[in-house]
């Protein structure tokens, strides 16, 4: 027997109508590419988000086609993310620090029929846009007075000119759930990039579990900075949830330095803000070095990497600031797990606190995990069993864009599909999951797993270190052993023998780096994430005889 309830499709449009309809006239700031700082409503943004839907028609878009955009945290970037997903096409988001050519084989892969772009990314548009064979107009996000000239792009259109002359009046069509809204690329560290096709269904579901209070925990009274870039996996959903519970969102645009960020969030009053470590690492030391203090921010969220327990400790312990660690990936739209505390751990000291929000934390609501040993048995929830991670649920990816790949999917006993996530981790009995390894960067040595994230984590706590990566060299009697690569703070002095003595007494003895390397900088990908391959190509043969 069915229920007797309303069938309504859960999609994107209906976000943005809510926001417009019960939190008109809360703000949307933008720090601009043109310099100055705008402010509108949500309610601007509804009206403008229709203006672009008209727009797309009259470019000849259609349902289910793909738009690109190249563009930093901004209200235009967030018209489009309401105006193409809501008329049914395909917003496709572009990381812009891929190599040009990975871009170019994107925007072919996907079939983009249009590109959008900030100013900033015009030299790389003007790379690629020969090479963009089904893109039929490329858009300059910016008003008719800042339009480049003589650029040599064919059909190259001015956003607010677009805007101008497409009626507000539209009604955002209705159609089935299971319609793709958004697609983005995973950053292909191995292999071409393999797209990810969200649904407006899988996204609103996304939408409803990451505003939870135990997971990003927004409302209406928060001030919201998506320091996580709009370009990749959608700002973790932010876009979205501010529009569902009504949060005045403050967009950084291309100010992503501790300067730029501090006074945003100051300004503003910012309660809430989401970022990578490493754009923390730069708040951070503008704050230090000015002596300054947060007088608004009560929360950060900070994933996409491990967050090292030494920074959560500053957020929290120096400045106040509530630190909720998330771990996610482009194929989970992305939120898995975040650590939240349950009421029995609100008596536990700072250190064991900090130890277990160190963790990637408990799986939202929608999120099943489970951890597989070598054999493909499961392994016990007991904190110390590591195996591969597994996932499933409604926002989880089936398959890659048009299959590139293969079907990535594991089936167990239960004919249930399971996404194998590429990372090494262990569940506690409290169901926190810790990350020890993404499987392609795990230290094998005389057989045992060593994990570099807590090296690393350890290393970046020493006050001398500025950030370290540790990775498998090979050797003659272990296969392999870690080696520490390492960046001091600037001016900073510290010998090899004093941070390996750092680690005494903190690890197992066995675990211990057999050297390290300091170099000026690690190389980070596209999402600031450390290239370890590269640094494994540069550095894997360090600890064989010569
Ligand atoms: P990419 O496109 O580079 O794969 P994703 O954002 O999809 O970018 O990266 C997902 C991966 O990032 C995860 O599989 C995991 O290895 C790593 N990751 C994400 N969050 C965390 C975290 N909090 N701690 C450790 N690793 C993390």
């Amino acid at each position: 027997m069915n229920g007797l309830m309303l069938q309504k499709q859960l999609l994107i449009s209906s976000l943005i109508v809510h926001a417009d309809r019960h939190h008109g006239d809360t703000e949307i700031v933008s720090r601009r590419v043109e310099g100055d700082i705008h402010r509108y409503t949500f309610r601007d943004c509804h009206r403008r988000a229709r203006q672009m839907a008209n727009a797309l028609t009259s470019l000849g878009i259609r349902p289910s086609d793909r738009v690109g955009t190249l563009a930093w945290n901004g209200y235009r970037h967030m018209e489009l993310y309401y105006g193409i997903s809501g008329m049914g096409a395909v917003m496709h988001t572009i990381n812009p620090r891929l190599h040009a050519d990975q871009i170019a084989y994107i925007v072919d892969h996907a079939e983009d029929q249009v590109l959008f772009f900030d100013l900033t990314f015009l030299p790389l548009v003007k790379t690629i846009a020969g090479r963009c064979k089904t893109v039929k107009a490329f858009v300059a996000m910016t008003d008719r007075a800042h339009m480049p000239l003589d650029t040599g792009i064919a059909n190259l259109l001015c956003y607010e000119d677009l805007l101008e002359r497409s009626s507000s009046t539209y009604v955002w069509p209705n159609f089935d759930e299971d319609t793709a809204c958004a697609l983005c690329y995973t950053s292909g560290t191995t292999g071409n990039p393999k797209g990810v096709l969200y649904s407006h269904r899988s996204s609103l579901l996304h939408t409803f579990a990451a505003a939870l209070p135990d997971a990003l925990n927004c409302s209406a009274r928060d001030v919201i900075l998506p320091v996580v870039p709009m370009f990749h996996v959608n700002a973790w959903g932010i876009p979205y949830v501010a529009c569902m519970v009504g949060a005045k969102l403050v967009f950084p645009g291309p100010g992503l330095d501790g300067q730029a960020l501090y006074e945003l969030v100051e300004a503003e009053q910012v309660t809430f803000a989401a970022g990578v470590p490493t754009v923390w690492q730069g708040l951070l030391t503008w704050l230090e070095q000015g002596g300054l203090n947060f007088s608004t921010l009560k929360r950060t969220v900070i994933g996409g990497a491990a967050c090292p327990p030494a920074m959560l400790h500053t957020f929290q312990d120096g400045y106040g600031v509530e630190v909720l660690h998330a771990w996610g990936m482009t194929e989970l739209s992305p939120l898995g797990t975040i650590g939240a505390l349950k009421a029995r751990h609100l008596a536990l000291g700072p250190e064991d606190r900090c130890a277990l929000q160190s963790k990637q934390g408990r799986a939202v609501f929608g999120v099943d995990m489970k951890i597989l040993g070598e054999n493909g048995q499961e392994l016990p929830w007991d904190g110390v069993s590591s195996g591969d991670l597994l996932v499933r649920g409604p926002w989880v990816v089936r398959n890659y864009f048009r299959n590139e790949g293969g079907n990535p999917l594991r089936i167990d006993a239960d004919a249930h599909g399971w996404f194998p996530t590429g990372d090494i981790a262990t569940i506690d009995a409290d169901g926190f999951m810790q990350i020890t390894d993404r499987s392609k960067d795990v230290i094998k040595s005389g057989g045992e797993w060593i994990s570099s994230i807590e090296i690393e984590n350890l290393a970046a706590a020493h006050p001398a270190i500025a950030s370290a990566a540790c990775i498998a060299a090979k050797h003659m009697k272990w296969d392999e052993r870690p080696l520490l690569v390492a960046v001091k703070q600037p001016g900073a002095q510290v010998t090899a023998e004093e941070l390996l003595a750092f680690f005494e007494g903190k690890i197992a003895k066995w675990w211990t780096p057999d050297a390290v390397v300091f170099v000026d900088a690690v190389p980070l990908g596209a999402t600031g994430k450390v290239l370890k391959n590269q640094l494994r190509e540069a550095f894997q043969d360090y600890l064989l005889p010569t």
